[in-house]
């Protein structure tokens, strides 16, 4: 069998080499990179996560997995060498691929933007109380 050893996506395509996955970074808020099948169209699509966080400027790693289904199937392929297959694999994710300096500048990009909006939304939050504070506007006091 071709295959025969290689980890597996559950529609059928052989993930040899890390490399291959799709790393999409969108939810820049929640700190996650989604991990995609090399498939365009597996019926997954999204088949992990890599988790982490920015202190102090600088990227610290939570947690890497594979969903269930992803790990369900390969070890009912692979056995149990599906494990420390699959844990190599993310490893590498993590150590090789994934450029922490871009993630990195992205979620400080995003913070800074979240910043601006917060600080638009009070400027417009004072103007609005001294609006209504104003004599002849506010309500009747004497
Ligand atoms: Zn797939």
């Amino acid at each position: 069998m071709a295959g025969e050893g290689k980890i597996q996506c559950p529609c059928g395509r052989f993930v040899e080499r890390a490399e291959e996955y799709k790393l999409i970074f969108l939810k820049k808020e929640m700190r996650e990179i989604d991990i995609l099948c090399p498939n365009d169209s597996c019926y997954l699509r999204e088949i992990g996560y890599v988790k982490f966080d920015v202190k102090d400027n600088k990227p610290v790693f939570k947690e890497a997995i594979f969903y269930p289904p992803f790990v369900t199937w390969n070890m009912s392929q692979l056995g149990e060498k599906a494990s420390p297959m699959m844990k190599r694999q993310l490893t590498e994710m993590v150590t090789k691929i994934i450029d922490w300096k871009k993630i990195t500048a992205d979620v400080l990009k995003g913070q800074e933007a979240e910043a601006a909006r917060a600080e638009a939304a009070r400027v417009e939050a004072a103007r609005a109380a001294a609006e209504a504070s104003r004599p002849g506007q506010a309500a009747k006091t004497a």
